[in-house]
């Protein structure tokens, strides 16, 4: 049976917090869909200090972000775009159109359509967070989308040089500087100086994904990617230092962020907590990772492998990094994973950067009913059909009248109906 031997804040206490977010959301959402850009205007310095002449970045203000890095950082953003857009379009081309006759005479068939215009969401608040330009806008080019924009807030109040010129490479059609649930609002619903989209992806805080979750429907989402969230399963095969270093890796992405380790070694588990305080001792970003750490970090000690995979599955986390004896036993078993890091060589920083897949993965459990982003989030696959006989025509209406007359739908009966009158053997007779 497993063991909790480190437990995170209770669940009346989380769902006191996701109330205390859900009603702020609501009322910003409700306040720029009434007032538009003013709105949005005032939250952004309420939130960010952020009152620019215009949040959208000319070519101008592009090209100096641009300028302003080293050659070094444009050939690192260069390559983790080679990497991703690589992985994406081998995606792309598993997404195929079919036609086929299932009945003499029937034809079906689906296409694979681009959404027609995507707004992404780069997160900046705590760290300028520049994969997620990579991440959301090319894989929204690869797909196909027309009109790519993307939003990010401001980062030690001006534009992030860096993310803006990820989007820029990654070939954003327009480039804005907000943040939070006015970018969201502003993007989705449309502004007086801002065209609205049919979707919105990208990950963020709190706030960020419950904008989402609201606004789905009015627009199309991805996937709810809030706070990030790391698992790591391990056996006496990995060693406190580097289960530590993967467990604080994630944790300092936010106060709220989960990491739990999931172990069948006692040793591994007992030795941990020691070592987590040897290594915030020398991390920078230990007051962002330690309240993690304290408030949401779980240490869960297992019998089995089959135990640890009943475990995972019930926690369904947004990463989960295997650094046991056989990692691809867990690839075989486990059904709930946003990304799987298999084996102690990759770990989840490689996937959140460069190696290729996608970075933006669902949280809250629901990697239950999701995967994360990728080209086929932005196709929508959409069938249509054909009758090519006046046999089939007949034959699949008699069929058609008979089953509308079921469900007491007349005026269906009667699309039936004279198509079988046109085209059955009546018509010959
Ligand atoms: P962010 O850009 O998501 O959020 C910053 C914005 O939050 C600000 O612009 C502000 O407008 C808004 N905000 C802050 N406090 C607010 C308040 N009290 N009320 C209303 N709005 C408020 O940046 P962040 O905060 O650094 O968070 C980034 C998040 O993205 C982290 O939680 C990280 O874990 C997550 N993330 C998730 C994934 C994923 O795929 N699931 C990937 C990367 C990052």
């Amino acid at each position: 049976m497993a063991i909790y031997l480190k437990t995170s804040k209770p669940q009346e206490v989380k769902a006191e917090i996701n109330a205390q977010v859900r009603d702020t959301v609501t009322n910003i959402l409700d306040d720029i869909a009434k007032r538009g850009d003013a709105a949005v205007r005032d939250y952004s310095t309420k939130f960010d200090k952020w009152t620019p002449a215009s949040f959208r970045l000319s070519k101008e203000e592009i090209d100096a972000c641009i300028a302003s890095l080293s050659e070094e950082a444009l050939i690192d953003i260069r390559f983790a775009q080679e990497q991703i857009k690589r992985f994406a379009q081998i995606q792309k081309s598993a997404l195929r159109d079919i036609e086929i006759e299932t009945l003499p005479g029937v034809v079906l068939g689906h296409k694979n359509l681009p959404v027609n215009s995507v707004g992404c969401y780069i997160p900046g608040g705590k760290y300028p967070l520049v994969a997620s330009a990579h991440m959301s806008v090319l894989t929204a080019k690869v797909a196909g989308v027309k009109r790519v924009i993307a939003a990010a807030p401001p980062f030690e109040g001006k534009p992030s040089p860096a993310i803006v010129a990820a989007m820029h490479l990654a070939g954003a059609d327009e480039i804005y500087c907000m943040g939070g649930v006015q970018a969201i609002a502003a993007m989705a619903l449309g502004t007086e100086q801002i065209e609205p989209v049919d979707m919105i992806v990208g990950p963020g805080n709190a706030f960020v994904a419950e904008a989402k979750r609201q606004l789905f429907g009015r627009v199309g989402i991805d996937l709810l990617a809030g706070p990030t969230e790391t698992l790591i399963i391990a056996d006496d095969t990995c060693d406190a230092e580097l289960a530590v270093a993967d467990l604080l890796g994630q944790a300092e992405h936010g106060p709220n962020s989960p990491a739990i380790l999931l172990t069948n070694s006692r040793a591994l588990a007992e030795t941990v907590p020691a070592e987590i305080e040897r290594q915030l001792a020398k991390l920078p970003t230990a007051p962002i990772a330690r309240v993690a750490w304290e408030e949401y970090g779980e240490i869960i000690l297992c019998d089995s492998y089959e135990e640890m995979v009943k475990e995972a599955d019930r926690i369904a986390s947004e990463h989960v990094q295997v650094m046991t004896k056989d990692p691809d036993y867990f690839l075989h078993n486990m059904t709930n994973y946003g990304a799987l890091f298999l084996g102690h060589r990759t770990n989840v920083s490689y996937g959140d950067k460069v190696i290729g897949t996608n970075h933006t993965l669902p949280t809250g459990k629901a990697a239950r009913y999701t995967g994360g982003l990728w080209v086929g989030k932005f196709i929508k696959t959409c069938t249509y059909q054909r009758v090519t006989t006046d046999e089939a025509s007949a034959m699949i209406g008699e069929y058609c009248s008979r089953l509308c007359a079921i469900e007491g739908f007349a005026g269906h009966k009667e699309q039936a109906d004279i198509r079988v009158r046109r085209y059955g053997k009546k018509k010959a007779a």
